[in-house]
């Protein structure tokens, strides 16, 4: 890959930061959940009506059309503006528009890549239920044909923004027969349909973005269906391969900044004697290996790009940049409590640039589970990617 950027990546670089300089919100993201999801659909709904929704998306769906290089630096731009993350609309933005993209009909890509890119959709993920989780292909959520329609009976949980949502990614079972991969379908689920219940999971620190989601006798239209009736694994594998790859580019850019963000915190903050914690041995290597990861976790980054411009689905590479990713925020996260140190117990600690170091902290448990855990990424990674045998 051709690191130079090219004229035209520099000219949309110029023009990127300099419409996010005056357009940035004030005001930070709220943490009540509703409150949340508004900002989020506000500031996609202000990028859309602006031209930047969707720089690598197709022209005539809504997007820019153009390469995933500008989306890249979209990003880039976006997080040196310290601009908000997709957050609610990160599963339509990140995954199941991508997917659409690669995979949809042109009927299915009409109706549904504007609106998710306007924020006039917000879409959430129904694949995992209370014994399909690591083990997906083991869902048992059933769909069986009744004319035009699916009628749709079973459970999902831990649905991330639920009940925001307007549409879902929905992998139900089509059919019993032989191997369990086979018999599948990935179906465009509406969320307001009648015989849906949708129960909001309120977790420790108070917030219900989780939910479980019943489907009794939901009919679908079977117009709905993506990539073929009992041909949802091939879909989903797509689906998870954009979650696993590149869902996480912007927040992968984004933890090269916070680790200067944390740099700064050390040099202003300062121990019992008043030395600057960025003088302390230990703290200063541990920072300088963050340094060095996140250059190496942009290094895969781009790999992942350059890979994508020549093969348009994800494979089972995203699993490493993932697995990768997601213990190197852990590791920041827990560094940053030494550094706040006192800090750490308040919730609310803010460092001069106003990050919520804690909640953040707290939040980073999560990320070696969601997107499969990381004992499953490292599976893939030995058994589709290294060959080597299950046992
Ligand atoms: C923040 C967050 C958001 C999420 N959002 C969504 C969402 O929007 N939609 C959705 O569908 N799901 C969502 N999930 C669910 C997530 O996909 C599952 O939690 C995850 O796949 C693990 O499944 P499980 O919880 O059933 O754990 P289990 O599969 O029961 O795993 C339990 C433990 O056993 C280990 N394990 C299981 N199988 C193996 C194996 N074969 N080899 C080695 N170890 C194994 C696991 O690594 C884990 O440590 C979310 C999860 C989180 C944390």
């Amino acid at each position: 890959m051709d690191l130079m950027p090219t004229a035209s990546e520099e000219a949309f670089r110029s023009a990127a930061r300099a419409w996010l300089a005056v357009n940035v919100p004030d005001q930070p993201r709220p943490t009540e959940v509703s409150a949340a999801a508004a900002y989020d659909v506000a500031w996609q709904r202000k990028l859309f009506d602006h031209g930047w929704a969707g720089v690598s998306w197709p022209k005539e769906h809504g997007g820019l059309g153009l390469s995933l290089t500008e989306q890249v630096v979209w990003f880039e731009e976006s997080t040196r503006a310290r601009a908000p993350q997709p957050g609610a609309n990160f599963i339509g933005l990140s995954h199941a528009g991508p997917t659409l993209i690669a995979l949809a009909s042109e009927e299915q890509k009409a109706h549904h890549l504007p609106r998710i890119l306007r924020a006039d959709s917000i879409w959430c993920q129904g694949f995992s239920e209370p014994n399909a989780g690591s083990d997906l292909a083991g869902l048992r959520t059933r769909a069986v044909v009744d004319g035009n329609e699916l009628v749709v009976t079973g459970q999902k949980v831990w649905t991330s923004f639920a009940v925001h949502a307007q549409y879902q990614e929905l992998l139900v079972r089509t059919s019993s027969e032989g191997d369990k991969h086979r018999g599948i379908s990935w179906v465009i689920g509406d969320m307001r349909l009648p015989g849906i219940e949708i129960r909001p999971i309120v977790t420790m620190d108070q917030m219900a973005h989780f939910c479980e989601v019943f489907y009794n006798d939901v009919r679908i239209p079977i117009e709905n269906v993506v990539g073929g009736l009992n041909n949802g694994w091939a879909v989903a594998l797509a689906n998870l391969g954009f979650e696993r790859a590149t869902a996480l580019t912007a927040a992968q850019i984004e933890l090269a900044q916070q680790v200067e963000d944390l740099i700064m915190l050390a040099r202003e903050t300062t121990d019992a004697s008043g030395r600057a914690l960025i003088e302390d041995d230990d703290i200063r290597r541990c920072l300088a290996q963050c340094r060095a990861d996140v250059m190496a976790l942009r290094a895969m980054t781009y790999g992942i790009v350059s890979r994508l411009a020549r093969v348009p689905i994800p494979g089972p590479e995203g699993s490493m940049v993932r697995l990768y990713f997601t213990q190197l925020v852990q590791r920041v996260q827990r560094l940053a409590m030494d550094v706040i140190a006192d800090g750490a117990l308040d919730l609310d600690f803010k460092g001069t640039e106003g990050r919520d170091w804690v909640r953040n902290f707290l939040l980073s448990f999560k990320d070696t589970i969601s997107g499969g855990t990381k004992d499953i990424q490292r599976n893939i990674i030995a058994g589709r990617i290294l060959g080597l045998p299950r046992s």
